[in-house]
């Protein structure tokens, strides 16, 4: 029939259009992983139906070469969405599978010529190889995506037990492909792998422009020399921050003389100051609030403790942290210090308020001799601020 073969063209050329738009992904800036598992598993799928719906001109050697590609299409589809989730199918099993089948479907063709086992062996290496899948495409649901994902791949399973279910009642008597019964299986086998491939390439386009946004929107939020967050990610946050108030009181922390620093042992070491002093930030901050590098040399520390006297001894314990802190060698002499300005957050006061007041703070931190903290009082709501020197 001539619809039969329009429709048997369409799905090549559908798989065609997926291959090269993954391709793109993947040679795009920050192509990913997924987006070249893709690019294999469409480019197979391709070829693998052009073999098969032209078995004709080799039918031996068509049909046997379509069946491995098939399987194939299969473990990349898998593993282009596993991997995002730093999965994929089980190496080990999906080899045995691959080996054992390929054996029995070379040997169901070239040695006894049966169609009776070329056939269903397909289907179980397919059902098995899905098997080992699918339990991994629920145990990595993190988002919405991921329960559709997960959702389609098990409905694609099942499609292929109830295809192979469907194969028994088939009149196996006749030669294969020649039944108006033969053929109506065949259109339901490429109409349902027609649905299930476009719904897996929107997917796959989907995570992958869903990785790429969300690594853009990392990279423009995270500070890349020292990896806490920048201005942009802080601002985030705070933007985040509004609607309830969860943090206690804000620090303000300036690295002293680095300008020295940098003029003395040169612009890398300067770097490696930066890196290891928020890491100590970090390490000392863990649980307790969020850290964010502001430019330069200067960082703050949004805590979560609204009590003041753990707040100020939270923020010395940073101060002699920061003090104590060594570079690698043969940098591990180098001393350096930071001043720290603290303020309460105050019931109704909105926190970019009290970032100026630490920020004031700081300044006094600064002109009273550096490497010490200093808090800015509440007592600022009358128009003054009022600072104690703690150290
Ligand atoms: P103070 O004690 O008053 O804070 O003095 P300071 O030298 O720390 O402050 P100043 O603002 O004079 O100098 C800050 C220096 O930080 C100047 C700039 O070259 C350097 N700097 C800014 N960003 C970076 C960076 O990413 N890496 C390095 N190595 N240096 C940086
Ligand atoms: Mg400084
Ligand atoms: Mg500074």
């Amino acid at each position: 029939m001539i619809t039969d073969k329009i429709f048997f063209w369409v799905l090549p050329v559908m798989y065609g259009v997926f291959t090269a738009v993954f391709m793109a992904l993947a040679r795009s800036e920050g192509g990913s992983a997924s987006a070249r598992l893709g690019t294999a598993a469409f480019g197979m799928g391709m070829l693998a139906i052009i073999l098969d719906t032209q078995r004709d001109y080799f039918p031996s050697w068509f049909f046997t070469l379509a069946v491995p590609l098939h399987w194939l299409v299969l473990v990349y589809t898998a593993d282009a969405f596993l991997v995002r989730h730093g999965d994929r199918t089980p190496r080990r099993p999906i080899a045995w599978l691959l080996s054992v089948g390929l054996t029995i479907n070379f040997a169901a063709t070239f040695i006894v010529d049966n169609v009776a086992i070329r056939v269903p062996n397909a289907s179980i290496v397919a059902i098995a190889i899905l098997s080992l899948a699918v339990p991994r495409f629920f145990r990595h649901r993190s988002s919405r995506l991921d329960n559709i994902t997960a959702f389609v791949i098990a409905m694609c399973w099942l499609c292929y037990v109830v295809r192979f279910a469907f194969y028994f009642t088939l009149d196996q008597s006749q030669e294969y492909a020649r039944t108006s019964q033969w053929s109506q299986y065949m259109m339901i086998f490429y109409f349902t792998s027609a649905i299930f491939a476009l719904s897996l390439a929107f997917l796959l386009m989907m995570a992958i422009t869903t990785d790429l946004v969300a690594r853009h929107y990392t990279a423009s939020t995270v500070d890349a020399l020292t990896g806490v967050a920048n201005r942009r990610g802080f601002e985030a946050l705070l933007e985040k921050q509004s609607s309830h108030r969860r943090f206690g009181a804000v620090l303000m922390i300036d690295l002293d003389h680095f300008k020295q620093i940098n003029d003395l042992h040169g612009h890398g070491v300067g770097d490696g100051v930066l890196v290891a002093t928020s890491q100590t930030v970090l390490n000392c901050c863990k649980g307790f609030g969020e850290v964010a590098r502001l430019g330069g040399e200067e960082f703050v520390v949004l805590l979560r403790p609204n009590d003041t006297k753990a707040v100020l001894q939270m923020a010395e314990l940073l101060r002699s942290a920061i003090a104590a802190t060594r570079l690698d060698r043969p940098y591990d002499s180098l001393q350096f210090t930071a001043s720290i300005g603290a303020a309460m957050i105050e019931t109704d006061e909105e926190i970019n308020d009290a970032i100026r007041r630490a920020d004031m703070a700081l300044y006094r931190a600064k002109e009273s001799g550096r490497n010490r903290v200093v808090s800015a009082r509440s007592s600022y709501t009358n128009g003054q601020l009022a600072v104690s020197v703690l150290n």
